[in-house]
């Protein structure tokens, strides 16, 4: 699945907020935000200071977009899939997104960044039931155990990330074994327990236009 390679630190900036997209130089005082705390582009052209309705749910949009690493056809796939669960579409849309694989490895500190968790899976270095993963946006469900396959140099880049991501903090909806290098997912997402605040329901509005 293509993924976007350009400017990760632009699209912060365009977001007005952290999308910690960079792994841990997104806690340093190098981020672009803490820096450059405006949008990209010419600033002698002035942005609308109000935003209209359409802005607000395309930015709230594209901040989920982006900080999960999906593009846009695959967003409106998993808009579908939520739609078609019944119930909040909004929360529905947030638990897919949440339940994606990548998305698991970054909230149980094997990786800096959901982008590295990505690659980490990609380079065929996890495995659920004995059998190697390699799909990044592979949903996982409540019961699934993802194991990091075993490697002494892996193993310990592992170890100094979950030092390094502590303060994140791990979700109640998952369990980390750190011997084991493994992640359980016990049930699936509550809505308070998502980990990118966004305003579904402006998603919500803008899709089903
Ligand atoms: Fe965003 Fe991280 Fe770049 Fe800061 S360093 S602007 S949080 S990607």
């Amino acid at each position: 699945m293509a993924r976007y390679t350009g400017p990760k630190c632009k699209l912060c900036r365009r977001e007005g907020e952290k999308l910690f997209l960079k792994g841990m130089r997104c806690m340093t005082a190098k981020c672009a935000i803490a820096k450059r705390a405006y949008p990209p582009g010419d600033r002698k052209f002035k942005r609308r200071s109000k935003p209209s309705d359409y802005g607000k749910q395309l930015r709230e949009k594209q901040k989920a977009k982006r900080s999960y690493g999906v593009l846009e056809r695959q967003f409106r796939r998993y808009y579908h899939i939520a739609e078609r669960q019944g119930g909040d579409t909004g929360e529905n849309l947030m638990r897919l997104l949440e339940r994606r694989l990548d998305n698991v490895l970054y909230l149980a500190g094997f990786a800096p960044s959901r982008a590295a968790a990505r690659q980490l899976v990609t380079h065929g270095h996890v495995e659920i039931r004995g059998k190697k993963a390699d799909i990044p946006s592979m949903l996982l469900r409540a019961g699934d155990v993802v194991k990091v396959r075993k490697g002494e140099r892996r193993k310990k880049l592992i170890e100094d990330y979950r030092q390094m991501t502590t303060e994140r903090g791990i979700p109640p909806w998952i369990a980390v074994n750190p011997d084991e290098l493994s992640v359980q997912v016990l049930a699936l997402p509550k809505p308070e327990e998502f980990s990118v605040p966004v305003r579904s329901n402006l998603i919500v509005e803008l899709c089903s236009k």
